[in-house]
């Protein structure tokens, strides 16, 4: 990766954790969950409002660290309007990248905005930053009731 494009990588990080898009309870919101990552400290809870099977409202609330929130900043926009189809295919293409199992210029290509994550693959610890709110979206989405953990 070239120093010129891990620096604006790194400036839409730092801009997602300095002003968290889509941050709070989305109104109507009928689906939550909570992630924990307890290696970080990295604490967030997500909201979600389904539409006719489709992520019509994502919100999130919490604190952690740079890469969680860009991450949950980034994903919420990246996901409104996906089926949960959609959303387990992105998930699966986006946790390929960052943990470096699929990180080819065309599979980073398809992740659009998230690409600005995939660094995250030279990190390994940072993983469980860059997915924490993925999976607490997944479990809200699977109605679960119990808190997710990274552990
Ligand atoms: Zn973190």
């Amino acid at each position: 990766m070239s120093s010129e494009l891990r620096e604006l990588y790194q400036t839409v990080i730092l801009d997602h954790y300095k002003k968290p898009r889509n941050f709070g309870r989305p109104e109507g919101a009928d689906h939550m969950a909570e992630g924990r990552n307890p290696l970080c400290g990295d604490h967030v809870k997500v909201y979600v409002r389904l539409d006719d099977g489709k992520l019509a409202a994502v919100g999130f609330e919490g604190s952690g660290c740079a890469i969680s929130t860009a991450s949950a900043s980034i994903m919420t926009q990246a996901v409104q309007g996906r089926t949960r189809a959609e959303f387990d295919a992105l998930f699966a293409r986006f946790h390929d990248a960052v943990t470096g199992r699929n990180a080819s210029p065309d599979a980073l290509a398809s992740l659009g905005k998230l690409e600005v994550l995939a660094g995250v693959r030279e990190f390994p610890a940072r993983v469980k930053c860059a997915t924490l709110a993925w999976h607490a979206l997944g479990a809200a989405l699977d109605g679960s009731p119990e808190p997710v953990s990274t552990e």
